[in-house]
C-alpha cells in the first residue's frame, strides 16, 4: 500500500543513523560493531550514508574498530550529547566537542526529546551545545518533534517551527553540510507507534519550507524521521519525497534490522 509518492530526483543526502543509547555494554558495543561492519563490507549500500551513535564511553573502540576497516568511511561516528564549553576545563562529568573529535567523533545528536524531557533542556541551552559543537568542527544531528498533547491539540507544526526558529540567526550562518534535521515525534519514541508516513511526509514539508525561508541554501538539509522506525515500515517511509533518511533507537541494537533499513532507504 504505497502511501507517499516515489521520491523525486534531490542532491539531498540519505542516511540511517542508529542511537544506540545508554544500551550495549563494551562487548556487546563491540560485537554490533563488527557485525555492522563485517555485513555492510559485503553489502552494495551507495546512496545512503550509515552512523552509529554509542555510549561517550565506547566511542574511542568503537572509533578504532571502524577506522581498522578498508572502508572507515562506511559508518561515521556520532555521539549523543555535548557540553555547552567547546574546550577542555573545569566542568565535571561533561565531555567537549573537542575531547570528541579526539576520541574520532564526526557529528553529534542535539535536542533529543530525551535530554529536552529528562535533563530539561530547553532552546537556550540547545542553542549553546549546537554552536560548541559547530565551533568546533563538528556536525550536528539536531532533534525537533512535538509531544502527544501537541499533536492531538493541533500544534505540531507550530511547536516544530517555534523549535526550529528559536534558532533563527544560528541557522542564516550554518554551514548546510553540517547539520541534519531529525523529526521525532516524542509519541513515537521508544513506543513502537511510528508517525503515518502521510503524517511523517507532511510534517517534512512543513520543516523543509520553514528552513528553506530562513535561507535557500537550507532547501538542501538532510531531514531523518526517527520514532520507532523498524524494517518493516522503513520502506513506506523511504518512499516520501522529503523524509532523507531515519534516525533509528530500538532498531539500530540488531545488526540485521539497522541494516534492512539502511537497505530501505539506500534509494536515488
Ligand atoms: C530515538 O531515540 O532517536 C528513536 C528514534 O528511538 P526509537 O527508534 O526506539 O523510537
Amino acid at each position: 500500500m504505497p502511501t507517499c509518492a516515489s521520491p523525486s530526483f534531490t542532491t539531498r543526502k540519505r542516511w540511517v543513523i542508529g542511537n544506540w543509547k545508554m544500551n550495549p555494554n563494551l562487548a556487546a558495543a563491540k560485537s554490533l560493531a563488527q557485525a555492522l561492519i563485517t555485513q555492510l563490507s559485503a553489502m552494495p549500500i551507495q546512496q545512503c550514508q550509515l552512523a552509529i551513535a554509542p555510549t561517550h564511553l565506547h566511542l574511542i573502540t568503537i572509533s578504532s574498530l571502524i577506522q581498522h576497516t578498508s572502508t572507515p568511511q562506511k559508518i561515521q561516528l556520532v555521539a549523543q550529547d555535548v557540553a555547552t564549553h567547546r574546550h577542555t576545563g573545569a566542568f565535571t562529568g561533561d565531555i567537549s566537542a573537542d575531547l570528541l573529535i579526539d576520541a574520532g567523533t564526526q557529528w553529534v545528536i542535539v535536542g533529543h526529546s530525551e535530554r529536552r524531557t529528562l535533563h530539561h533542556e530547553d532552546e537556550a541551552l540547545i542553542e549553546l551545545k549546537l554552536r560548541a559543537a559547530l565551533d568546533a568542527g563538528l556536525g550536528v544531528i539536531w532533534c525537533v518533534g512535538e509531544t502527544l498533547s501537541e499533536r492531538e491539540s493541533e500544534q505540531a507544526a507550530a511547536v516544530v517551527t517555534a523549535q526550529i526558529t528559536a534558532h533563527t540567526e544560528l541557522l542564516s550562518i550554518i554551514d548546510p553540510q553540517k547539520f541534519i534535521l531529525a523529526y521525532e515525534p516524542v509519541w513515537a519514541i521508544g513506543t513502537g507507534r511510528t508517525a503515518s508516513p502521510e503524517d511523517a511526509q507532511q510534517m517534512h514539508a512543513t520543516i523543509r519550507q520553514v528552513l528553506s525561508h530562513i535561507r535557500p541554501a537550507l532547501n538542501e538539509t538532510s531531514l531523518l524521521y526517527g520514532g520507532s522506525v523498524k524494517s518493516d515500515n522503513a520502506r513506506l517511509l523511504a518512499q516520501c519525497p522529503d523524509i532523507d533518511g531515519a534516525l533509528v533507537g530500538g532498531a539500530a541494537l540488531d545488526a540485521d534490522s539497522f541494516l534492512q533499513i539502511a537497505q530501505a532507504f539506500d534509494i536515488a
